[in-house]
């Protein structure tokens, strides 16, 4: 591979639409260019990166015993209305009509497709477990796709979909999966986390999420200062906290506040701290609205809420649903006399002994408002988003947050899909049963993206090893001489020879030039051929990462930089 003949475009400068360093530095390595919004082209270093990625998930995943399969991208509305997700799933869905007028999608996942194809071919319990897998592009027509390859609208994606007869088989093969994806995050050199997350209202769900960790990443992980737990946003629990010893005995007085419908404006005017104001949030879903409370210096968690609801969709209410349930305008909201609706409460409401809360009127608060007393709650429980210094949930530790990318996803579905399109086996018995799913998901094309968050400075991206596009580029610098070309070709050869992809640098470039591009395409090790060092018989090893520079007998070389490969490895590994 030789750079003067490589489609190579790299930038000086970062592109204008790039927000994120991932998506900057692919496009001014030349790895990747835009097509349009979300869709994306690959150069061939991006498509050696990608490449490299499927591979290793390739072989983790055909080690753990699943199969590979290669499924239609486009597929029959029909599928999906069995599933029930033609209604469900969003604008996400590319959905368009054949010549024939037959409605069909882009598949932005498979679930639909694999069970169909199981529920043909299989049929007895001796036919199962299953563990079908594949790697292929995948739609989703997301609103704001953004960050490059980070959140595309069409984006490679290893999915994986495991069938069982019996429960304790598909908890096996999720944990199967677990390990499987363990090994392959451990295997591309990233620094990653699986955390817990949630899986919705299902029964007999549960999941987990593949982070890898970054500065940049659009998920918070929740973890525990001591302990192993660790849990996405929407998933991580709270502790109930004690009741607090009530300290008001009177009833609520109300008190004037002009204007004021913010936590911030009315604890600054009262001159009370946000944890003593009880936020009333009327929130409206398909069974009708609720009211819901929480602490003013905490978030709500939308999504425990509707977990709690079993509801679809939950949203803030509008003006007209406040005013009809609490019969004031939207800011004014409080529990006191709010008779009309069902009343939920994070526990920490409870931890509060004289409250302030809205007076269901037009500026108008209350003050004075004992939470055991003043109000009823329907359900205490866990309804709001954790915050740093929460206690854990599992020990005595204390809650962290970090930042973190999705990269995988492994999920337990139960009988969901196979009860919905009816995929259903005999058993021992000649009992007809649905089938147990799991499925599995690598964001393949994310991955790249999220090593380069994780791996990079101000020169460009440092990649780990076996994600690079090459292992290796050799550099030849200094007036041009057949001396320094040969030794050049030598050394790529033999690099070569011992199994390393390896980019020969044969422009007519400065040496500058030179290695500021290897810098910024990222290769791990660069070997620099000049006059003074090969006049001993030598040659320069540069270490991306740790810009160290070793002079090495030419001889050596390729011996040298596969010890460095397995050196990397040894300390990724511990
Ligand atoms: P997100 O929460 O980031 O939107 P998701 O939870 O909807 O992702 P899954 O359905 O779990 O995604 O898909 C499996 C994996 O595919 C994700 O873990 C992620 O790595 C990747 N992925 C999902 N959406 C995108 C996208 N728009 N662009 C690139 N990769 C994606
Ligand atoms: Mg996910």
């Amino acid at each position: 591979m030789r750079m003067s003949k490589l489609l190579i475009p790299t930038l000086k400068e970062d592109p204008a639409d790039a927000e994120v360093v991932s998506h900057k530095l692919m496009l001014r390595a030349g790895m990747i260019r835009k097509l349009t919004a979300g869709i994306y082209s690959y150069l061939p270093l991006g498509c050696r990166s990608l490449r490299k990625v499927e591979q290793i998930v390739r072989e983790e995943m055909d080690a753990a015993g699943a199969q590979e399969v290669f499924l239609p991208m486009v597929q029959p509305s029909e599928l999906w209305k069995e599933s029930g997700r033609w209604d469900l799933y969003g604008a996400e869905l590319l959905r368009f009509k054949d010549r024939h007028d037959r409605e069909c999608c882009l598949g932005p996942t498979h679930e639909e497709v694999i069970t169909d194809l199981v529920r043909r071919d299989v049929r007895s319990y001796r036919d199962l477990p299953l563990n079908l897998y594949q790697i292929q592009t995948k739609f989703r027509d997301e609103i704001r796709p953004r960050f490059g390859l980070m959140r595309g609208r069409e984006f490679m994606m290893k999915d994986g979909y495991s069938f069982d007869a019996t429960e304790e088989g598909a908890e096996e093969a999720y944990r199967t999966m677990w390990d499987a994806y363990s090994k392959v995050f451990a295997r591309c050199g990233l620094k990653f986390r699986a955390v817990e997350a949630d899986s919705g209202p299902i029964g007999g769900s549960f999941s987990h999420e593949f982070m890898v960790l970054a500065q940049t990443g659009e998920d918070t992980i929740v973890s525990c200062d001591s302990c192993s737990y660790a849990a996405n946003m929407e998933k991580a629990e709270t502790r109930p906290c004690e009741p607090a010893e009530a300290q008001v005995e009177s009833a609520p007085k109300k008190v004037s506040t002009p204007g004021m419908s913010t936590v911030e404006q009315v604890s600054q005017f009262l001159r009370v701290s946000p944890e003593q104001l009880i936020k009333t949030m009327i929130l409206s879903s398909e069974n009708g609205p609720v009211a819901v409370l929480i602490r003013g210096d905490h978030d709500l968690s939308p999504v425990k809420v509707k977990n709690y609801l079993k509801v679809a969709d939950i949203e803030l209410a509008d003006q007209r649903v406040i005013e009809e349930v609490t019969g004031g305008p939207l800011g004014f909201s409080g529990p006191v006399g709010l008779d009309r609706v069902t009343i939920l409460a994070d526990h920490a409401v409870r931890g509060i002994s004289s409250a302030v809360v809205g007076g269901n009127e037009k500026d108008v608060h209350l003050v004075d408002v004992n939470p055991a007393a003043a109000f009823r709650v329907d359900h205490y429980g866990d309804f709001r988003s954790a915050v740093e210094g929460d206690p854990c949930p599992r020990c005595e530790g204390k809650l962290i947050l970090t930042k973190g990318i999705e990269v995988g996803h492994v999920f337990k579905l139960g009988v969901k899909y196979s009860e919905a399109m009816n995929a259903k086996f005999l058993d021992a018995e000649g009992q007809e049963r649905p089938m147990i799913m799991g499925c599995y998901g690598i964001g393949v094309s994310r991955t790249i993206a999220a090593a380069i968050e994780q791996n990079h400075d101000e020169d460009g991206i440092i990649f780990p090893p076996p994600l690079a596009p090459f292992t290796a580029i050799v550099t030849p610098v200094g007036a041009k001489s057949s001396e320094i070309d040969l030794a050049a070709e030598q050394v790529y050869r033999d690099l070569w020879a011992a199994g390393m992809d390896t980019l020969l640098d044969d422009r007519d470039e400065r040496p500058g030039v030179k290695f500021k591009d290897a810098d910024l395409i990222g290769i791990p090790f660069r070997i620099t051929i000049g006059k003074k060092a090969l006049a001993q018989g030598k040659v320069e090893l540069r270490n991306r990462k740790k810009k160290e520079i070793e002079l090495v007998e030419i001889s050596k070389i390729a011996d040298v930089v596969k010890e460095e490969l397995e050196k990397w490895a040894s300390e990724v590994r511990s």
